[in-house]
């Protein structure tokens, strides 16, 4: 790859209170896909021969990450909306999940669903599989095929849950160590990730495993915590000496001892806000979920006061939509309803909420999420011609484009430097 230079009207954010704004700025992007800098002329960038593309009146903006979804439902999305988390988990997600099996169904499902995030501008995910080997290393493969980066989990469970989805603690471990030696390799875009499904489901010798796994390797983890006051019984009873439920996980090593994201945290508070705090635990925040689900309202503002770091999580199928910036919106939406209930908790600014959907989430695939120099140019082109009918500034050009918006306006995406192009399905 060569140097490159892009022309667009630039916005990011470098902190959460404001937007960095350029209008008809620059943005220089070096041979391995990292941002040299940005500017609002071309002379004060070195980049001298560098070939330049002009993409007009667009914006330019920090491509979306996903910090929480489960591939093998996508084919539900949309599906169940009337029921809570443990009826559902039992009706529709698991009886879904089985089916992956199959390779060939797994493939036919997976082609498409990568495809649906590249739709969306999303071009970094945590993504859950199934138990199976197999259909997990194909998923991996459409992903590097692609060009996007992802951190893949083949999931660890063994109790609470159908035969055919119940693996023994030995088959885990052989079949996660097969995945592991063909794709823990260092600065690759395609990575595995450690994945107990949740408590309920792994026992204390599948929990201790994967920690052994995350920790012998080094690997992420990921996994959900407090989303439902149901699932919080069954893990107190499940584990009686945990402290908390967060704590059901930090004992086992899978709670920060190693980069550790936790989707939902919406009953997360005392010892176990605490607890990740201390381990630096992220929280994957997703909002659409906790409605469609009547789990509840996550408290955004107290993670974000208290340091704890947050993204954003489509959790399809619990969630319905895979756009990013539409859980923005929910994520807005959810912290004034908090707000309402609380006047101490105030509400996310759009400002906050892309810096959560972009730069904190990036954070969890490295330098991520921001047009910083060293920042790998993960990138979105708005042509937002059809929603700029008046004299909006750039600023409302992009509020309008995250509320009223879609893949539509998406014409150019962008993943460490390279344009990833449409995917086949
Ligand atoms: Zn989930």
């Amino acid at each position: 790859m060569k140097k490159k230079v892009y022309k667009a009207h630039i916005l990011y954010t470098k902190e959460q209170s404001h937007f960095e704004v350029l209008e008809n700025g620059y943005i220089a992007v070096d041979a391995d896909g990292r941002v040299m800098g940005v500017a609002a002329d071309l002379s004060s960038l070195d980049c001298a021969n560098a070939e330049v593309t002009d993409f007009g009146d667009s914006l330019l903006i920090p491509a979306m990450n996903d910090l929480h979804v489960h591939a093998p439902q996508y084919r539900n999305q949309g599906i169940a909306m009337d029921l809570e988390l443990l009826p559902w988990l039992q009706n529709y997600t698991f009886p879904e999940e089985m089916k992956y099996a199959d390779s060939g169904y797994a493939e036919r499902m997976y082609r498409r669903f990568v495809h649906d995030l590249w739709r969306f501008g999303t071009m970094r995910a945590c993504v859950f599989a199934t138990i199976h080997t197999d259909s997990t290393r194909l998923l991996m493969q459409l992903f590097q095929e692609v060009g996007m980066g992802a951190l893949v989990g083949k999931v660890a469970m063994n109790r609470n849950c159908p035969e055919g989805l119940s693996e023994s603690v030995e088959e885990m471990i052989q079949g996660s160590a097969a995945l592991i030696a063909e794709y823990n390799k260092a600065g690759a875009l395609v990575r595995p990730i450690v994945t107990p499904r949740f408590v309920p489901s792994c026992t204390s010798e599948m929990l201790r495993a994967c920690g052994e796994l995350a920790a012998k390797y080094q690997l992420p983890v990921q996994s959900h915590l407090s989303e439902n006051m149901d699932e919080i019984a069954m893990v107190a009873a499940l584990e009686p000496d945990s402290t908390c439920y967060g704590d059901a996980y930090d004992r086992y090593g899978l709670f920060g001892q190693t980069p550790t994201v936790m989707a939902h945290c919406v009953w997360t508070e005392g010892e176990e806000l605490e607890l990740m705090k201390r381990r630096g635990v992220m929280v994957a925040h997703c909002p659409t979920s906790n409605l469609n689900l009547a789990s509840g309202l996550a408290p955004v503002r107290t993670f974000i006061e208290a340091g704890i770091p947050v993204g954003l999580g489509s959790d399809i199928s619990g969630g319905h939509d895979l756009n990013i910036f539409r859980m923005m919106v929910y994520a807005i939406q959810v912290s004034k309803m908090c707000y309402q209930q609380n006047h101490d908790r105030k509400f996310l600014s759009l400002s906050e909420a892309f810096w959560i959907a972009t730069k904190s989430a990036g954070s969890f695939f490295g330098r991520v999420g921001s047009f910083e120099p060293g920042y790998e140019f993960d990138a979105l082109v708005i042509n937002d011609s059809d929603l700029n009918h008046d004299h909006y500034s750039l600023l409302h050009r992009l509020e309008r484009y995250i509320y009223l918006g879609d893949d539509r306006q998406i014409v150019h995406r962008f993943c460490r430097g390279q344009e990833i192009t449409e995917p086949t399905i």
